[in-house]
């Protein structure tokens, strides 16, 4: 649209709506005020797009709006751009909207005069002056990702080296941002317009292909949807569920990863089922899963164990009738805000109560505004970045700059296949913060990791003691080619026989654990040839081997973790809500469910559940628990 085309009373007139929608209780007045002031300042300024700029800081407040925004914020997104390019000082805008207005429009202004650049040295910098700024109010942040998510919205205006260095600075700062705010919605949208101007072939050939299959594929989640709806209403359970919308950029990258078509991963439907209450997830859950047999690995619970960035869900992927998979999240309302708009959803208005979560989230932001007073240099305040950004999280840092989250226990080896795989696996030694530290090393949060590799170096068997993430560990064994992880005693025949029982330890065997040490997996184990022939694994610690002859002994290693789904079988008299209470009981021993099927035999129902079980005494111990629920006819392990 071009600039004499926009009329005004309709631009404001719909920011206002846009507002009331969610915030009922606004401040027209001062909204109305920020927006008179803002269109003054810009008089006759235009955008690139032709159009007058006010339009832009409204676009933000409008999108802000979206996240039920609080007054003020949507009052400084109006403002945002005045002192920057206005030309007002911030003493006139203290002076007309007062110190809470007037400290969110510097946060942002501060922000944007952030050159941001793509050497590496500078990104340290980059990073500290956005974490400062939003550990001062939050809502800095969140208009920050409005104001970028509008200039992405119309950066087809600018030349294509600009697209595409803001593009890369969107997706390597801002979209992550927005996904450890748990700001889905945000993030995906970023993403995917990061994509356009990335990869402008793959997201044209994408767009194109959505189109083409959207009506197939909108009619049969129909379809799908209304058969789950009326089987949850017959059950007394009232949901919202809706087909999902995949964001481009995530097939994109679904595609790129897992090398598959795009055909393979946009048939599979998606759909989300929204309850009111946690035990209704569950419910849902299991009636899901007595309509549609369940895909085996593909339950999640992170309702029970939420992620890192506090995102709460079940995930599931069914086989539906079109002999196509299904993917389905299933979580309550509350949890549905969240995972949409992240720390947005804890927004509160003035006056009101603020809640614990939102506190916790905000806590790691206001300890970087305590070392703002003693670190001096961008490198300073990296080595002081020592806590846990997220829970079961940390970020270390590379020599430049560049943070790298991995899981807490994680190792320099761990660190070393993040960065790439070759860096991996030529790793020769480690130094954190400047000093030589052992390959098992711990890695803590904000430390600075320094990998020395060698050429024609390569893993060592070793490391897969202590790596602590999959794509370290898989890797790995790729390089080693490992299958059989034994090592050999002085006698050929002996190496041989070991190498065999260890390969039968998943099935039936000639091989025994001890009764008198009973060694678990990851114990350092040995084994014990008795005269019959048979092999007995001890501990090495275990008592009875000091009366053993030596010779009969061999080393032997773990050779992979066992897979420990054990598949449970539940009889139950069928009511309402026993399998519910059966998956909450699991849920919080915190014990992951795999699959669940369920068979009605008259008023007896047979529920059969796999599950990752560590040992039988835990085992003994939630069988006992399940037994107790009323209604439970008996428990046993089925395999
Ligand atoms: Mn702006």
């Amino acid at each position: 649209m071009r600039g004499n085309q926009i009329k005004m009373p309709e631009l404001y007139a719909g920011l206002i709506e846009e507002v009331l929608k969610t915030n009922p209780k606004a401040n027209q007045q001062l909204i109305k005020k920020a927006y008179d002031f803002a269109k003054e300042v810009h008089t006759g300024q235009v955008r690139r797009s032709g159009e007058p700029y006010i339009v832009h800081p409204v676009e933000t407040a409008k999108i802000l709006a979206g996240f039920r925004a609080d007054s003020a914020t949507i009052c400084a997104a109006l403002l945002h751009d005045c002192v920057e390019d206005g030309c007002v000082s911030l003493d006139s805008v203290r002076k007309n909207f007062g110190t809470e207005i007037v400290n969110l429009v510097e946060g942002v202004t501060k922000i944007t005069g952030v050159q941001f650049d793509s050497k590496e040295e500078y990104k340290a910098e980059n990073l500290r002056k956005i974490l400062l700024a939003t550990a001062k109010d939050i809502r800095v942040m969140l208009i920050k990702l409005a104001d970028r998510l509008h200039n992405m919205m119309t950066l087809n205006y600018f030349r294509e080296d600009k697209q595409k260095r803001i593009a890369k600075e969107t997706l390597e700062i801002f979209a992550p941002i927005a996904h450890k705010l748990g700001m889905w919605k945000m993030k995906g949208e970023l993403e995917d317009l990061t994509l356009k101007h990335l990869d402008p072939e793959a997201y044209n050939l994408l767009r194109d292909k959505i189109a083409a299959k959207r009506q197939e594929r909108e009619a049969r989640a129909k379809s799908l949807i209304d058969t789950i709806n009326n089987k949850l209403k017959e059950r007394g359970i009232e949901t919202e569920i809706d087909g999902r919308a995949k964001y481009f950029f995530s097939i994109y990258q679904k595609m790129k990863k897992e090398g598959k078509d795009f055909n393979e991963i946009y048939d599979l439907i998606a759909i989300r089922i929204v309850t009111s209450t946690i035990p209704e997830c569950y419910a849902a859950l299991g009636i899901l899963h007595e309509l549609y047999k369940p895909m085996p690995g593909r339950f999640k619970d992170y309702i029970s164990v939420p992620k890192a960035n506090g995102y709460q869900s079940l995930h599931t992927s069914v086989m539906s009738e079109f002999g196509r998979i299904m993917e389905v999240q299933i979580r309550t309302k509350d949890m549905h805000h969240m995972a949409e708009e992240g720390i947005a959803a804890h927004w509160r208005y003035k006056g009101e109560e603020r809640d614990k979560k939102f506190d916790r989230r905000m806590s790691w932001l206001k300890q970087l505004l305590d070392w703002k007073r003693d670190s001096k240099t961008a490198q300073e305040f990296i080595e002081s970045l020592k806590i846990d950004l997220f829970e079961n999280e940390i970020v270390v840092f590379t020599p430049k700059g560049d943070p790298i989250s991995l899981p807490v226990g994680s190792t320099p080896i761990d660190f070393a296949y993040a960065v790439h795989t070759n860096i991996g696996s030529q790793c020769s030694q480690a130094e954190v913060n400047n000093i030589v530290v052992p390959l098992d090393y711990k890695l803590k949060n904000g430390d600075i990791v320094n990998i020395i590799t060698k050429r024609n170096a390569k893993p060592s068997r070793n490391w897969l003691n202590f790596v602590k993430t999959s794509k370290a560990r898989s890797k790995i064994k790729s390089e080693l080619n490992i299958s059989i992880d034994t090592r050999e005693k002085e006698d050929g025949k002996e190496k041989e026989d070991v190498s065999k029982s260890i390969e039968i330890l998943s099935k039936k065997a000639p091989l025994k654990f001890s009764k008198c040490c009973n060694p678990g997996y990851g114990d350092p184990i040995i084994a014990f040839y008795t005269k019959d022939g048979k092999i007995t694994v001890h501990r090495k610690d275990c008592r009875t081997l000091g009366s053993l002859p030596n010779k009969r002994m061999a080393a032997v290693r773990w050779k992979e973790k066992p897979k420990g789904s054990s598949k449970t079988r539940i009889v139950v008299q069928d009511r309402v809500g026993i399998l519910a209470e059966i998956l909450n009981l699991i849920a919080l021993k915190k014990v992951n469910i795999h699959s669940i099927y369920t068979r009605a035999k008259k008023e007896r129902v047979v529920i059969t559940l796999k599950m990752v079980m560590p040992d039988d005494l835990q085992f003994r111990d939630l069988a006992k628990d399940i037994r107790d629920i009323d209604g439970v006819i008996d428990v046993k392990k089925a395999d």
